[in-house]
């Protein structure tokens, strides 16, 4: 019986991954100028490791986590995030101590148990980007900056939405507040908001529930209660904003799905996504580091989705590209297979048809591959020393004497 794929799991084949890779290389191109360099981080941890960081209470760690005890006995989770591996790392190996300020990204699989739908896989990628060190507002806007740089790279059309979502000291009084407003609607609310009004109040805010969003319409505001620090901290972030001209909007009810987040939170959104809409989101989390047994250092970063941003970028150009060396007769192959070798030393995109088949059927193949040029070498082009050329956009044929003048052409 034929073996399948689990469900919720998708393998990326071209051209498919063409746009994958794309994403990436935009991504570590943009990334690379503003001085982040990659961390490589194990797919699985210690369960623990994301129940003290993502939260006991939040439905990643509740619901989606992939679980399993390893042949030691470990408990292990598949990771469902990368920021508490990152954070992990950073003070495992003492980063803290060796360097001002610390920029690092990565790439890979995540693993959450979800209902399978468009761009929302079991396994599915990030590109995340994390700054440890810097308590300034300034490292804020540069960091939000820069994941817009991304977008506006891939030709992705985007909304930014923005609020602060304070401290330890101030965050406590809005809690307060919520909770004895959502409990005067109590009845309104539904089940899993009903069970989160005590241990995690503000998840309410981003309940998908009709009624519960009615509710919300007339909660308090959370941004009426920062302290002075964080008022400040996030009206600067905005000014900053601003000045580098980052398109935004305030959004007092994003409060985000994870326990870590301090102070600034983003989302960056398309319209193109349907309620999925979310493309690249993350913040600041200054008590993270410390709360996993390292140093008290300020902390902020952001993760992209590849498949959802997979999704919006036109599919990968339908550009004719390459030659494509037609050859006939046995002189001519072995001349094809040299001037393959040169073109290829020359990084240009060469194929060559082993097969040999009729002349008809080498140029099916080279239209299949999207090929630009067709470059025809049979017995007679190899005797008398020339190429025929055919350029399969325009369909002109014409004979080329030399292989300089093959190579300008091409
Ligand atoms: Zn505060
Ligand atoms: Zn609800």
């Amino acid at each position: 019986m034929e073996i399948k794929t689990v469900r919720g799991v998708e393998d990326i084949i071209p051209p498919k991954s063409e746009k994958f890779e794309k994403i990436v290389e935009t991504f570590k191109n943009t990334v690379h100028l503003c001085g982040f360099k990659k961390v490589i981080l194990p797919t699985f941890e210690n369960i623990a490791l994301f129940t003290r960081s993502v939260g006991e209470t939040t439905d990643i760690v509740q619901k989606e986590m992939y679980l399993f005890e390893d042949r030691g006995g470990r408990k292990i989770a598949l990771r469902p995030e990368g920021t508490a591996s990152a954070v992990r790392a950073y003070i495992q190996h003492g980063i803290y101590a060796k360097e001002p300020f610390t920029k690092w990204f990565y790439i890979g699989p995540m693993f959450r148990y979800e209902r399978p739908q468009a761009g929302r896989n079991r396994q599915f990628y990030q590109a995340g980007c994390e700054i440890f060190g810097i308590s300034s507002p300034g490292s804020d806007a540069e960091l939000i900056k820069m994941a817009a740089k991304i977008l506006e790279n891939l030709e992705i059309d985007f909304t930014l939405e923005i609020n602060s979502i304070g401290c330890n000291s101030c965050r406590p009084n809005y809690k307060t507040a919520l909770i004895n407003h959502l409990s005067s609607e109590k009845e309104n609310l539904c089940q899993d908001c009903k069970n989160r009004l005590d241990g995690n109040p503000l998840r309410v805010l981003d309940c998908k529930n009709k009624n519960c969003k009615k509710v919300v319409k007339n909660v308090p505001i959370i941004t009426d209660y920062l302290c002075d620090k964080c008022k400040n901290h996030f009206e600067k972030v905005i000014e900053l904003l601003k000045t580098l001209e980052v398109k935004f909007s305030l959004n007092p009810f994003m409060v985000r799905g994870l326990d870590y987040y301090t102070k600034t939170v983003f989302e960056f959104k398309s319209k193109n996504l349907g309620a999925q809409s979310t493309i690249l989101a993350g913040g600041r989390y200054d008590n993270l580091i410390k709360e996993l047994g390292g140093q008290e250092t300020p902390a902020l970063g952001f993760a992209m989705g590849i498949e959802r941003i997979m999704l919006l970028i036109e599919k990968s150009e339908k550009n004719r590209n390459g030659v494509f060396i037609s050859t006939f007769g046995e002189k001519g192959y072995l001349e094809g297979l040299k001037t393959a070798e040169i073109l290829r030393n020359r990084n240009i995109y060469t194929e060559i048809d082993h097969r040999q088949g009729s002349f008809k059927s080498q140029f099916k193949t080279a239209n299949r591959l999207n090929m630009k040029h067709v470059v025809i070498i049979g017995d007679e082009e190899v005797e008398n020393r020339f190429y025929s050329f055919k350029c399969l956009e325009t369909g002109k044929q014409e004979r080329i004497e030399s292989l300089a003048e093959l190579i300008a052409r091409i």
